[in-house]
């Protein structure tokens, strides 16, 4: 009888290290991958798959150098995000690129497989100028459905979060299911006047993305952290934990020199050890391996 109790505890105490097992892995970290000098999309995707990455956001630069990406994104879980206003001139609300927005509907859904696409992220309409904002709304909502990836909705910094909840909520409505969450971006929150650990605290599970960057008081620098910037990293990545939150977690961050390469890395490995510290510690070891081709790479571009 008592064996059979002592057995019985000690299958619960086995079932319950597998569950958390299971649940440990469940936070994938990345970075956004992006044309950057003279390096191609594909040549990052290298670089960070030997670094250990699991996941990389990728852009609309993937396109111009696909089939290598598509050779080597092997594993790799990837989100896609949209053209942005800021950073492409354009995004799937604006009506007058229909051409150029329905030729890249057309790419992303025969590549989304691929290339391992997991999400597409779009911001809500970010040029509202004149046009009919109901409109514009309709006319990217419509571009979204057409998509055969999942869809992210991100928030932007120059709406507050109602706003932003009320656009989800018409998104939910037209793409139904295809719909499967947000993209939090704390800088973007923290300049639209929010608190991202309250933010974090009071997500009802929607979140499916976190964007993570170092940001200065008014400007969505895209600094890796310790940067001087106004994001509380520490604070943030502890509330994340506390949530038990389970999906990706981009780093948004933008190199601007050589030392920017190793506060990157830097910045992805205080997100790991907070996640999953034999994965840190095993990131550091393939770091200490490859240093000096990581070095050699990226002298030649800087
Ligand atoms: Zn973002």
């Amino acid at each position: 009888m008592i064996l059979n109790i002592k057995v019985i505890i000690l299958k619960k105490l086995v079932i319950n290290r597998k569950e958390k097992k299971v649940e440990k892995n469940l936070v994938a970290v990345g970075l956004t991958v992006d044309r950057f000098k003279g390096i191609t999309p594909s040549a990052l995707i290298k670089v960070v798959k030997k670094l250990g990455l699991e996941f990389v956001e990728l852009t609309i630069s993937v396109f111009d150098d696909l089939e290598s990406c598509r050779d080597n994104i092997g594993n790799m879980k990837t989100g896609f995000h949209l053209p942005n206003l800021h950073d492409t001139g354009f995004d799937f609300s604006c009506k007058k690129m229909d051409e150029k927005i329905q030729q890249l509907i057309r790419l992303i859904n025969d590549n989304y497989q691929a290339l391992n696409v997991k999400y597409c992220l779009a911001h809500p309409p970010e040029d509202d100028s004149g046009a009919d904002i109901e409109e514009t709304i309709s006319y990217l909502l419509e571009n979204l459905k057409k998509l055969e990836p999942s869809i992210i909705i991100e928030n932007i910094q120059s709406w507050d979060e109602n706003r932003f909840q009320n656009f989800y909520d018409q998104a939910k409505l037209v793409l139904g299911d295809k719909l499967i969450g947000l993209c939090f971006d704390a800088p973007h929150h923290i300049l639209s006047g929010g608190d991202p650990v309250d933010f974090i605290n009071n997500s009802n599970g929607e979140i499916r993305c976190i964007h993570l960057s170092d940001c200065e008081e008014g400007f969505d620098a895209h600094m890796p952290f310790g940067s001087g910037g106004c994001l509380p990293v520490d604070e943030i990545l502890k509330t994340i934990k506390k949530v038990d939150y389970n999906g990706f977690i981009n780093l948004e961050l933008l190199p601007r020199s050589q030392e920017d390469i190793l506060l990157i890395i830097k910045s992805y490995l205080k997100v790991v050890k907070t996640f999953d510290k034999k994965k840190y510690f095993a990131s550091l070891f393939r770091l200490f391996l490859f240093k000096s081709k990581l070095e050699k790479t990226l002298k030649n571009v800087l």
